[in-house]
Order: structure tokens, then sequence, then C-alpha cells
């Protein structure tokens, strides 16, 4: 993940797409907006998905095959566009990373861990 930080970090400087401010405002306003993109991204995630499932109701009717067999098909014709939608989302998920200084290999094993022994504890 370190790569994809690293490349980011560039990337979000190179576009001027960075988050901003000199001083407490500003950096306030520059993470809000930047929240709100980020959750326009977790809905079109979303509006992929419904096309998934519109995909497969029509393929399943238009070509006389299951639904099963549908899905599997809605799935592949809309990976490229969801992956797209996808990478959007992680891009907008490490420029927050980035901007608090979040070592995210760090962070997301960590937590990962604690989820595990969080669920492990309840199963007990
Ligand atoms: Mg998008």
């Amino acid at each position: 993940m370190k790569d994809v930080q690293d490349f980011l970090k560039n990337f979000q400087k190179e576009m001027n797409w960075d988050i901003k401010g000199n001083n407490y405002q500003e950096s306030r306003s520059s993470m809000l907006n930047n929240y709100m993109l980020l959750t326009t991204e977790v809905g079109e995630v979303a509006e992929e998905f419904r096309s998934i499932f519109n995909n497969t109701t029509k393929l399943a009717e238009d070509n006389n095959i299951s639904e099963e067999e549908a899905f599997k098909l809605a799935k592949n014709i809309n990976k490229e566009k969801i992956g797209k939608e996808l990478s959007d989302c992680i891009a907008y998920i490490i420029k927050f990373a980035n901007y608090l200084e979040i070592d995210l290999d760090e962070s997301f094993y960590n937590k990962m861990y604690e989820v595990k022994m969080r669920r492990n504890k309840d199963a007990g």
C-alpha cells in the first residue's frame, strides 16, 4: 500500500487535487469537500451494483437463461466500471491518509488483526 500512497501523493500534487489549507478553516473546508467527493464516489459504486442487478434481469429475460447465469454475465459486463468507481473511492481514502500522515499498511493490518480478535471473542 505504501507504493499506492506514494503514487497518489505525487499524483494529487501534480493535479493540484491535494487537501489544501494554510489555516484551520481552509483545511476544514477542503477536508469536508473531499469527504463529500468520497461519498459521491461510494454512491457511484451503488449505481454500478444497481446496474448489475438490472442487467441480470434483462439478460435473463432476453436470453431465456437462469438468473445465476445472467448474474455471472452482468458482473463481467460491469466489472471494468466498478473497478473504476472502487478506484475513485480508494483515491479519496488514501488522500485522507496522506493528509493525516497515516501509514495505511500499518493501520490496515492492525485494524484487521483487531477485527479478527474481536470476532473470535464473540464466537467463543
Ligand atoms: Mg467515479
